[in-house]
C-alpha cells in the first residue's frame, strides 16, 4: 500500500511539468499529456490546481496564457508564492512592506490588502520586505532592500529556487533566490520562504477544494521542491522526468523524501492506479 488515502485534489507545478516557457516569446507549450492529466481529474471529480513557483505574472495571468496551451484552470485554481505570501503577510498583520519585484509579486500584496513600498534611497521605513522575480533592477534597489532589513525589516521570499526548467531543457535562473542570497550575504538574516518546499501553499489548496494535505497528490518535476513539499505533508508524490531532473534524479533521495512514483511525462497519467482510485492509493 502506497498511499492510504483517496485523492482528493491534485496539485500540479507548471514549469517543466504542464508546460515549458519560451522566455523569448513569453509563451507557454504544453509538455504532451498535460491536457490529458488535466482532463482525466476533471473526469474523476478531482479539482486539480497549478501551483508554479514562479512569480513572473499575477495569477490572473496565467489562465489565458495556459489556456493558449490548452491548458484549462477554473478560477481561482492557479497560485504563485507571491499570492500566498501575500495572504500569509496580511495575516501576519503586515500593512506596508517593501516589494522588490515586478507586478507578479507587487499585485498579489495589493490584492491582499498591503500597502506596496518601492525600493529605493528615499524608502520610508518598513517592518517586511519581500523578494520576488523581476527582470530590470540596479544596485539602489538591492541596497534599498539591504538598508531596509539593516534598519529591522524582517526579509521574505516568494522563492529562493536557484534554477527553474525553461524551454530547450535551459536552466532558468531563479532572480528572488540569487537577491535573497546577496541579502543574506550582507546582512546575516535568513530569508523566510512562503514558496515550495514550504507548505504555506497547500493551506490554499485546502481553502479552495477542501481536501487536507494528505489526500492530495502533487505532481512536479523537481524533487527538492514539490516532492519536499508533498512528502512532509503527506500527499501523494508523482514525480515527473520532463524538467529539472531525470529518474536518477528522483531517485537520489531517502525513501521517505522520494516521490512515490516517477513517470517519464504525463502521457498515460489518466490510466495510473491512482487516478482510477483503486484501493491502497
Ligand atoms: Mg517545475
Amino acid at each position: 500500500m502506497m498511499h492510504p488515502h483517496t485523492i482528493k485534489a491534485a496539485v500540479f507545478d507548471i514549469d517543466g511539468t504542464l508546460a515549458m516557457m519560451d522566455k523569448e516569446t513569453g509563451t507557454y507549450t504544453a509538455l504532451p499529456g498535460a491536457a490529458e492529466a488535466l482532463a482525466a481529474c476533471k473526469a474523476r471529480g478531482i479539482p486539480a490546481v497549478a501551483y508554479t513557483n514562479g512569480t513572473f505574472f499575477p495569477p490572473a495571468h496565467y489562465y489565458p496564457l495556459l489556456a493558449d496551451a490548452g491548458l484549462v484552470l477554473e478560477p481561482g485554481h492557479i497560485l504563485t508564492p507571491a499570492a500566498v505570501a501575500a495572504r500569509a503577510l496580511a495575516a501576519m498583520g503586515y500593512t506596508r512592506i517593501m516589494v522588490m519585484g515586478a507586478e507578479g509579486t507587487t499585485v498579489p500584496v495589493q490584492d491582499a490588502g498591503i500597502e506596496v513600498i518601492a525600493p529605493s534611497k528615499t524608502a520610508p521605513r518598513v517592518d517586511a520586505v519581500l523578494l520576488g522575480w523581476c527582470k530590470d533592477f540596479n544596485a539602489e534597489q538591492v541596497e534599498a532592500v539591504v538598508q531596509a532589513v539593516w534598519g529591522g525589516a524582517r526579509p521574505f521570499a516568494g522563492s529562493v529556487a536557484p534554477y527553474f526548467a525553461g524551454a530547450g531543457g535551459k536552466r532558468l535562473l531563479g532572480i528572488s533566490g540569487a537577491i535573497a542570497a546577496a541579502l543574506t550575504n550582507a546582512t546575516g538574516v535568513p530569508v523566510t520562504v512562503f514558496g515550495k518546499p514550504e507548505a504555506a501553499g497547500l493551506e490554499i489548496v485546502t481553502a479552495i477544494t477542501g481536501a487536507r494535505p494528505h489526500e492530495m497528490m502533487i505532481v512536479g518535476d523537481d524533487p527538492k521542491l514539490e516532492i519536499r513539499m508533498g512528502r512532509r505533508a503527506g500527499a501523494l508524490c508523482v514525480g515527473v522526468t520532463t524538467g529539472v531532473v531525470d529518474d536518477a534524479g528522483f531517485q537520489a533521495f531517502p525513501e521517505d523524501e522520494r516521490a512515490q512514483i516517477v513517470l517519464p511525462s504525463l502521457v498515460g497519467f489518466a490510466d495510473q492506479a491512482f487516478l482510477r482510485g483503486q484501493d491502497g492509493w
